[in-house]
């Protein structure tokens, strides 16, 4: 019987969910496995989560894209397999060792000349392309870096996105610890913080979908 909220997935459950409508390339089959033995794997998107994050990249007809938090690369190798030929990601990361992970595979692909990776501070490469005339340039923005900086990227993020233009943020449910009040460390206070700003911001329509660590959907009102 419905209850009107969530269903709550078991292993099983999550498993038929993926049984059913999973559809990864081989590509990234392996760049998941890959990754999965490295010691922060749990910064790799969950595998429905890239082919959501393709899904509605090819739904808004998106060209240029921004991803800040690139890790190994699995958002921005799913988002570049999703694009048109002549579509674009500029993607911030602070790692060379993640990222070179990421360069192979994006070569592998075949997708190497669609991503153009800014190694810097994600703060400071979104600063100067807002300098450089990008405001309102982008039709899609990935969120997934460090969460103290979360806020802060949202609100360039929106300066650079189109009215209409989307942009998804990852762990916004943070495994459930925004709901333990004894748990204060300084990611989860940002990640509450930026969720109780959100709620409360006009300038955006927003919904929070409850898949993987949970991912919120903001699109910039006109
Ligand atoms: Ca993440």
């Amino acid at each position: 019987m419905s209850t009107g909220k969530t269903l709550n997935l078991t292993q099983n459950l999550h498993e038929y969910l993926l049984s059913v409508s999973l559809r990864e390339p081989e590509v990234l089959l392996q760049l998941r496995q890959d990754t999965a033995h490295h010691p922060r794997a749990n910064m790799q998107v969950a595998p429905e989560q890239g082919q959501f994050l393709a899904f509605l990249v090819k739904l808004i007809g998106a060209k240029k894209t921004l991803e800040v938090g690139v890790f190994t690369g699995y958002s921005s190798l799913s988002v570049a397999l999703a694009l048109p030929p002549d579509g674009k990601i500029i993607a911030c990361d602070v790692s060379e060792e993640f990222t070179s992970v990421a360069r192979r595979y994006w070569e592998k692909a075949g997708v190497a000349d669609k991503i153009d990776l800014r190694l810097a501070p994600g703060i400071e490469t979104l600063e100067y392309l807002l300098a450089q005339c990008h405001a309102e340039t982008f039709d899609f923005a990935f969120i997934d870096a460090d969460k103290e900086n979360y806020y802060a990227y949202y609100e360039l993020a929106l300066k650079l996105v189109r009215p209409s233009g989307l942009i998804a943020i990852d762990n916004v449910l943070w495994s459930g610890r925004l709901i333990q009040p004894e748990i204060q460390d300084p990611a989860t206070l940002a990640i509450r913080e930026f969720n109780s700003k959100l709620a409360q911001d006009d300038r955006i329509d927003l919904s929070l979908i409850a898949i993987a660590d949970g991912l919120t959907l903001v699109r910039k009102r006109n």
